[in-house]
This record gives C-alpha cells, sequence and structure tokens, in this order.
C-alpha cells in the first residue's frame, strides 16, 4: 500500500475532539466507499502522493508527544476507518503513555473490533457515523460481512456504546439524496439512546465521486430551522 505505516497529523484543532484541544490522526483505508467522501485519499489510500498526505509514521509521533502532549487535552483518531488499522492498538497505547484521553471515530460497522477497546476502558469518547438508512448502506459501496446486514451491524454497535458507561455521538451528514428531511425522520429512532445526534451540514469539495462535489445540501441554518420542528435532542455541528 502507498504510504503503508504512514498516517496524518493535524498537531492541535478544536474541531475534532468536543470541549479539548486535541491532536489529530487520520489513518487511511476504509471498507466504504461514500460518494461525498471529503477524505478521498484515505478512504482510498492508492490515490495518492504519500509524502504529502501521509505526513507522520509512529516514531515522529512519538517524538511528537514528547514534546506537546503536555499543552493536549486528547487525541481524536479518524479515518478512513480507523478501527481497520494495524496501528491502532499503538497509538492508543502511546496515548495511555502520555495519560491523553482518546476519542474515536468509526462508522460503526464493526462492533467484534470496537468492543474489546470499549471493554478494557481503551477509549474514552466514540463519535459515531450514521450515514443513511441500514438498507441504503449499499449506496456506500458497503459489500456486507457475512451474514451480518449493515442494520444488525449497526445496532450492535448503538448497543455496545449505549452500555459502555463512555461519553459518545452519533453523528450524520445531511447530504440528499442519502440523506433528507424524511431520512432524518426514519433515523430518529436508531439515535435515542445516545447523548447526542450531532447533524453535519455537508460543504461542497473534493469528493471520492466527482459527480458529488457540487451536490446541493441544506447548510448550517437550513438544518438549524429543521431541528427547530423536528428533534428536541439533535444539534447542528458548525465548523
Ligand atoms: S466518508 Fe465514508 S468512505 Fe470516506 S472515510 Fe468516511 S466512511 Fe470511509
Amino acid at each position: 500500500m502507498v504510504g503503508e505505516g504512514r498516517f496524518a497529523l493535524v498537531k492541535t484543532t478544536l474541531l475534532d475532539y468536543p470541549g479539548k484541544v486535541a491532536a489529530s490522526i487520520f489513518l487511511p483505508g476504509c471498507h466504504l466507499r461514500c460518494p461525498y467522501c471529503q477524505n478521498p485519499d484515505f478512504a482510498d489510500p492508492g490515490r495518492i502522493n504519500a509524502e504529502l498526505s501521509f505526513n507522520e509514521d509512529m516514531e515522529g509521533f512519538h517524538r511528537f508527544l514528547n514534546h506537546r502532549a503536555r499543552i493536549l487535552g486528547g487525541l481524536a483518531i479518524s479515518g478512513g476507518e480507523a478501527l481497520l488499522h494495524p496501528k491502532l492498538p499503538e497509538l492508543i497505547s502511546l496515548a495511555e503513555e502520555y495519560k491523553l484521553p482518546v476519542k474515536l471515530d468509526t462508522a460503526g460497522l464493526l462492533p467484534e473490533i470496537l468492543k474489546p477497546y470499549l471493554d478494557s476502558n481503551r477509549l474514552n469518547y466514540v463519535a459515531m457515523d450514521l450515514k443513511t438508512l441500514p438498507e441504503r448502506y449499499s449506496e456506500l459501496g458497503w459489500k456486507g460481512s457475512g451474514t451480518k446486514s449493515a442494520e444488525i451491524l449497526l445496532n450492535k454497535t448503538i448497543e455496545l456504546l449505549a452500555e459502555s458507561g463512555i461519553d459518545y455521538e452519533i453523528r450524520t451528514t445531511v447530504v440528499p439524496p442519502l440523506v433528507d428531511e424524511k431520512i432524518l425522520k426514519q433515523l430518529e429512532p436508531l439515535t435515542l439512546s445516545a447523548p447526542r445526534w450531532i447533524w453535519q451540514a455537508y460543504h461542497q469539495g473534493n469528493t471520492l465521486n466527482p459527480e458529488w462535489s457540487h451536490i446541493k445540501a441544506p447548510d448550517e441554518d437550513d438544518l438549524r430551522n429543521i431541528l427547530e420542528i423536528f428533534h428536541p435532542v439533535a444539534e447542528v455541528f458548525v465548523r
């Protein structure tokens, strides 16, 4: 694989870990192919110039933590699908060594990989994407997992998170036709056990499927207007 062992590091961000000044790591490789994906080089690492996009390796990250961990409030780990990356356990161990809380982003289709991390209290926050109706995950390139449907896997992840005792959120990017007002309503029952359901506006840009790069989607104000007549516990995330 291009850039094997390398990943992207954002040294400081206020956006990726709720309430914390964090460093953010993006791990390449994903089992989905969301057409609107705005991390296309991370979903499909074969596309990129590794030197430009993957700016860090484990050794460099260790050095970075040595110098900067004391001013950080946490480490956010995203992807791609971070749970699929072989370096994830090592990265979490490093964060533990420097006493940094870890937030993990996941698409929610890998409950069996997530569970041991939750059971051993190695994660402090999880953000799980709920991308559209479970029966439409084939439109995101989901090819299935044995006999388990996307619905079973998403429900299992939601159940594990609810039982875990850690803080978490469910997150939905509102991008038609995968998610519109009607679909938000249909997704609502899946989110009721979560402390937070975050709606993200879709911003036009570089997308995995170029045909989606200029798709029209509700902006943050539109989402707030939908929210007013809709769901008392959802929140709109503002970039
Ligand atoms: S948006 Fe979809 S394809 Fe892109 S990294 Fe996330 S889960 Fe993978």
